[in-house]
């Protein structure tokens, strides 16, 4: 048996609810325990514990990320009506992501993981496209107005010193519809450092696209930041590293990218990395191989899998029932995780594990083996399905043959 891989700082380990805390503890067992003497900071955010302590857990775990600067984490359930009564709730707690999102002031990353077998619905793309997804405000903090009928409708602002500016929306002659909305300076440069950021530790080049044409003051300040910063702290690096930022109008993006082979980081205002990153998970395959990685602009990182807690599979499992949960997400968020850590703390055998562990994962699959989710995408011929449990011990026997 040969050494297990040794570790300097722990990882903030954020556990979760429902069919994706049954895989956590799995992927732990089956693939990384035998492997690492694995050191971890453990909070559990499953909703009961989140519960119990008022959703202080959530707030310690994002403290502790700051901390030590890589987290890994588990689905959770973000609490409705429904859940409140599942659960007894005290509350209907907040999303932990926004919770943590708020503390780390972060921007989201998402990208699909690729595998051959599995063809994405457009023909060009051959690498990767990464959504940055700006995280606050526009539309998600807006202020909405129902006009019933004629008036006139204003911008106003007045500043602290009583001056007072004032621009007419509309004159409505009949009912309609008024929207407010903001944004920050501090908010855009730190989602503009972290996409330069991202873009140099992945070797990527950046897009970035607004509507800047017809929104001359809204969108061009975000244009004009992201452009100041570029020319200030990142032009050098940038060329060093050989790749390119790139601006361009969303709607010129849009074409471009269905176009493109992949392969870039593309940074979206609020609303457009909503949707694209739906769209883009979508044409690349499938949610459940979707990583997602939250990066704060004092360079922490926290892990995790775009998917949520799969419900449906959960409420199978408790029966009883067989269930062939996709666990490539989750076993990314780890292996990112792990990799990160290595980087930073000067681990080469951390970092090379989190490659072979990859490696493993997505030969399974082209192997011919697979969860049921994949089945209908993948054109791989002699298709297996197995449960997620068989799964992951197919994949811990092509690492035992790369370790
Ligand atoms: P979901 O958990 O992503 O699942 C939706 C459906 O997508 C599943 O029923 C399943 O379809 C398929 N799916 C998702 N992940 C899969 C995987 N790994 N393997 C196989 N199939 C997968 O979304 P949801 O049902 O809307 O939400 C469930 C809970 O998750 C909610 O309480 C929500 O608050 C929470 N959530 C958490 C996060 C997060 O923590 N980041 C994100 C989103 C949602 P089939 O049933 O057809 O097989
Ligand atoms: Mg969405």
């Amino acid at each position: 048996m040969v050494e297990k891989i040794r570790m300097n700082t722990p990882l903030v380990e954020m556990d979760g609810d429902e069919m994706t805390r049954v895989i956590w503890q799995m992927i732990k067992d089956i693939l990384l325990t035998p492997y690492i003497d694995l050191k971890t900071e453990y909070y559990d955010l499953g909703l009961k514990k989140r519960d119990e302590t008022e959703d202080q857990i959530t707030i310690d775990a994002a403290l502790a990320t700051k901390k030590y600067g890589v987290a890994v984490k588990c689905a959770t359930i973000t609490p409705n009506a429904q859940r409140v009564e599942e659960y007894n709730l005290k509350q209907m707690w907040k999303s932990p992501n926004g919770t943590i999102r708020a503390i780390l002031d972060g921007t989201v990353f998402r990208a699909p993981i690729i595998v051959d077998s599995i063809k994405p619905f457009v023909r060009t793309w051959k690498k990767p496209i990464t959504i940055a997804r700006h995280a606050y405000g526009d539309v998600y903090k807006d202020v909405e107005f129902r006009v019933e009928g004629p008036g006139k409708a204003e911008l106003v602002f007045t500043s602290e010193s009583g001056d007072v500016s004032r621009q007419t929306i509309h004159e409505f002659r009949d009912a309609g519809i008024i929207l407010g909305m903001h944004n920050l300076d501090k908010s855009i440069e730190s989602f503009a450092r972290a996409c330069f950021n991202y873009a140099l530790d992945q070797k990527q080049d950046l897009w970035f696209a607004t509507k800047d044409t017809i929104s001359k003051k809204y969108d061009h300040r975000f244009k004009d930041i992201f452009q100041e910063i570029y020319d200030n702290e990142y032009k050098e690096k940038f060329a060093a590293a050989g790749i390119e930022y790139f601006y361009t109008l969303i709607d010129d993006a849009v074409a471009r990218v269905i176009r493109s082979e992949g392969g870039m980081i593309w940074a979206c205002k609020n609303y457009d990395g909503d949707v694209m990153s739906d769209m883009v998970a979508t044409a690349f395959g499938s949610l459940a191989m979707m990583t997602s990685v939250l990066v704060s602009p004092e360079g922490n990182y926290e892990f995790e899998a775009a998917h949520g807690t799969v419900t449906r599979h959960y409420y199978r499992y408790l029966k009883g029932e067989e269930t062939s949960t996709n666990p490539m997400a989750t076993i990314f968020a780890w292996t990112g995780a792990l990799r990160k850590r290595g980087e930073l703390d000067g681990i080469n055998e951390l970092m090379g594990f989190a490659d072979k562990l990859e490696g493993a994962s997505i030969k399974t699959i082209e192997d011919g083996v697979m969860t049921k989710d994949l089945a209908e995408l993948s054109v791989a011929e002699n298709k297996r399905i197995v449960n997620t449990e068989e799964f992951l011990k197919e994949i811990n026997k092509r690492l035992v043959e790369m370790m």
